[in-house]
């Protein structure tokens, strides 16, 4: 038994950037406490006990990941776009599920504006979600305003349902950190800093963190469809449910991604962030595009590095305007349109649309009406 728990733990903490000395200290479980004299010894990664317990117990409630080269689907509905049994609030805010930080790291360049984090936790394969759904996160301490615990802030899932480990057990979260530049300080502020963000993207592997959900049906993939064309916009950390839908289309073999990679089916994705710096995910979005060049297009908006065609800084819906025309073709063929990330990238595009629906003499009012009507039309903004 002993055997099968350090391959496991050493396969949990393998891709999560545990150094190679920590790894073997699992495998021994020479843990920190055992020598707290040897400091050199010692990684800030080392697991500790709770993190061990905690890893032993996924490891055992796991299901079975899939054999190596095998196919991924044991998390998987009957037929596998079945809706109907998409686990919904399996934990509510009385009674949150309480996983354990896996790994915390900046995912973007020193020239990004603003601090991003891919953030994984092992919920021990009890808390399953979907793609396109979120967790609740409740950040410890209490709230200085009213004095009562610190409610519960959301987070789209950047993982598929297999988590990036593929055993079932974990959840990926790419979490920006908010901080709050204060005019007369002409600094950041950091009494008033995010509660919850910072938190998270301070959190160290073995933390506690309370999480309710799954939540969320706005942003599934309508996989009946194995030809749907899918046109995923998104602003910064807006990228996080399109990872889980990537992932699931070409990085897994899951039953629907054998069915997309087989059919003509577009996955489209917009990025915009300010510069390259603060891209995410690109070195994924690359191998992708080049195992997938027929089934995924990917176009970047880097407002502070591109120009957009009236000279002016490159904002998402001035690259999605430059193929307005074949969005519409692909939307009134069936495609599905999602949009995810801040709120006040909603009038840019609508805006957009309203500008190029006038140009083709449609009403804007109309067609979305229609798009949503057909239930093409998928807005998760925050
Ligand atoms: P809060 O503590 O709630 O503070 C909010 C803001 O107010 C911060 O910018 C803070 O700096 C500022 N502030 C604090 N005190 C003061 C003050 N006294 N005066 C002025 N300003 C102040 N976020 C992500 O990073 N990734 C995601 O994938 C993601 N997905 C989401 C999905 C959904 C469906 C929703 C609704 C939201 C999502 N969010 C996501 C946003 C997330 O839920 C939080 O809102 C965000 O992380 C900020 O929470 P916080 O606790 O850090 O900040």
């Amino acid at each position: 038994m002993l055997s099968t728990f350090v391959a496991s733990s050493l396969s949990l903490s393998a891709p999560i950037g545990v150094s190679r000395v920590a790894q073997s200290r699992v495998g021994c479980t020479r843990m920190s406490d055992d020598e707290p004299w040897n400091s050199n010894a010692q990684s800030s990664t080392t697991l500790d006990k709770s993190t061990l317990e905690a890893a032993y117990d996924a490891a055992m409630n796991a299901p079975a990941p899939a054999a190596a080269g095998g196919k991924q689907d044991f998390l998987e509905a009957e037929p596998y776009w079945d809706q109907s049994t998409i686990p919904v609030n399996t934990y509510k805010n009385k009674a949150p599920f309480v996983g354990k930080i896996v790994s915390t790291k900046r995912i973007v360049g020193p020239e990004a504006t603003g601090e991003t984090c891919d953030v994984v936790m092992s919920h021990g394969g009890k808390m399953p979600y979907w793609e396109g759904q979120s967790y609740g996160v409740i950040p410890p301490g209490t709230n200085p305003k009213n004095g009562k615990p610190n409610s519960v802030r959301l987070y789209s899932i950047a993982s598929s349902r297999y988590g990036d480990d593929m055993t079932g057990t974990t959840t990926t979260l790419c979490v920006r950190r908010a901080t709050y530049w204060c005019p007369e300080l002409k600094a950041d502020d950091p009494a008033k800093k995010g509660v919850c963000s910072n938190y998270l993207c301070d959190s160290k592997p073995g933390d506690d963190v309370k999480l309710t959900g799954p939540s969320g049906k706005v942003m599934l993939i309508p996989e009946k469809d194995p030809n749907v064309d899918l046109i995923m916009v998104a602003t910064g950390t807006g990228i996080a449910p399109y990872r889980s839908f990537i992932r699931r289309l070409f990085v897994e073999e899951t039953p629907f991604g054998e069915a997309y990679t087989k059919g003509s089916g577009l996955a489209w994705l917009f990025l915009g962030v300010a510069n390259s710096d603060a891209l995410l995910y690109d070195d994924e979005w690359q191998s992708v595009l080049k195992a997938h060049p027929k089934n995924f297009r990917l176009d970047y908006a880097l407002s502070r590095e591109q120009k957009n065609k009236d000279g002016g800084k490159m904002y998402i819906q001035d690259k999605v305007a430059e193929y307005s025309d074949e969005i519409f073709t692909r939307m009134d063929n069936g495609a599905h349109m999602y949009f995810c990330g801040l709120k006040g990238m909603m009038p840019g595009i609508t805006e957009m649309l309203e500008g190029v629906c006038k140009e083709k003499g449609l009403k804007w009012e109309d067609k979305l009406t229609q798009w949503k009507k057909a239930g093409q039309w998928h807005v998760e903004v925050y």
